[in-house]
């Protein structure tokens, strides 16, 4: 037979995520670390790969990890669940709690992997937009909760694209308006120092979710998990897939774990380049930050048109991610803090962009 069936209708208008890398000399798109892992650390996983069975599968559930991340978190293993990066986990998420039938409270401008996995598993997506100044509209949200018809809702905190925290207050009395699960993505948590972690043994239905992909410089091995009580943990155990978690990630993220304070100083120096980007961007004509609680600024453009800046920036070799066709972020761009080097490029060539300087 020369045809094929169509595949699912839910399909049909799904855009798949295009996270828009691209080679530059200046990578400040995707929120990653600037700085490669410690070499000691480098060394150590080096010797544990010498010695890996590579011909068996790997440690379903990565154990070791699991019990370091529980002991650090002053949890029970059975509290903790390994991911093949923070993506697969919100993917099971929407597996185990979205579905026909289902409701995902969603709160834009957010991370767009929550639509499309709500999309992808034909759970119905309620919208509550944030305010124009990006915060969370509280009122809207925690009565929109109360007619009892939520299945889960993600709440990133910090927030990406936006970059600041969720309120505290706020959070509890979403977990307590109703019983849907309430996912806390702390993805970024390490830039923020804040966590919801002190709540989970009164609230059975929050989930914590973070990644060695940032703070930890692994965005290239994918490794994430999730915090929750032992009940929630089992069932996303039932849809994930056996071995997403592969040997080689697990001896690079139990290294890295095992020596997580040697990435302190790098975590200092991304909150340090951060408070000077905003002050520098602050300082600029013709752009306006938002506050971040992360490791990356949205900005708004006001004098030139956004993409027009995005475009000659990258000429410039620097890279960084354009939100200005998003259905909130007209006008937006997002600069991911670098290391101090790329920082001064990137705040010197923006300037003369706005400046409409030519660039030979
Ligand atoms: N949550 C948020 C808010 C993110 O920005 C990201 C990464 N872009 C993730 C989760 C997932 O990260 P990873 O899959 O690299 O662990």
């Amino acid at each position: 037979m020369n045809s094929v069936r169509n595949p699912s209708p839910r399909l049909a208008n799904m855009v798949p995520y295009d996270p828009k890398y691209m080679p530059a000399q200046c990578m400040m798109s995707a929120n990653e670390n600037p700085r490669d892992i410690p070499e000691e650390v480098r060394h150590e996983v080096v010797h544990a790969l010498r010695n890996l069975a590579f011909n068996r599968y790997p440690d379903p559930l990565a154990q070791d990890l699991r019990q370091a991340i529980a002991d650090a978190n002053g949890l029970d293993q059975d509290n903790v669940l390994m991911g093949n990066g923070g993506d697969e986990l919100l993917f099971d998420i929407a597996l185990a709690w979205g579905g026909k039938g289902r409701t995902f409270l969603n709160i834009p401008p957010t991370f767009s992997v929550y639509e499309n996995n709500a999309q992808l598993t034909g759970t119905t997506v309620v919208n509550i937009p944030r305010r124009a100044d990006y915060s969370i509209d509280e009122e809207a949200v925690l009565t929109r909760l109360a007619q009892g018809d939520i299945d889960y809702v993600i709440i990133a905190s910090p927030n990406n694209p936006t970059g600041q925290l969720a309120d505290e207050t706020f959070l509890m009395k979403v977990l307590d308006a109703s019983d849907a699960l309430v996912v806390v993505d702390e993805a970024y948590f390490e830039f923020s120092r804040t966590t919801m972690r002190p709540y989970l043994a009164q609230h059975r239905n929050l989930m914590i979710l973070r990644t060695f992909s940032k703070a930890f410089c692994l965005a290239g091995v994918r490794m994430g998990y999730v915090l929750a009580n032992a009940s929630l943990i089992r069932e996303l155990i039932k849809v994930r897939q056996p071995y997403s978690v592969d040997a080689v990630s697990q001896q690079i993220a139990c290294a890295v774990f095992k020596h997580r304070e040697c990435f302190e100083r790098g975590i200092l120096d991304i909150i340090d380049q951060r408070s000077w980007l905003i002050q520098e961007l602050t300082a600029t004509d013709g752009v306006k930050p938002y506050p971040s609680d992360s490791n990356y600024i949205l900005f708004k453009v006001e004098s030139m048109d956004a993409h027009e800046v995005w475009e000659q920036l990258y000429q410039r070799g620097i890279l960084i991610r354009d939100f200005s066709n998003g259905l909130y972020t007209s006008q937006c761009l997002r600069v991911s803090v670098s290391s101090e080097e790329d920082n001064q490029t990137f705040i010197e060539a923006l300037r003369s962009i706005l400046k409409g300087e030519a660039y030979e």
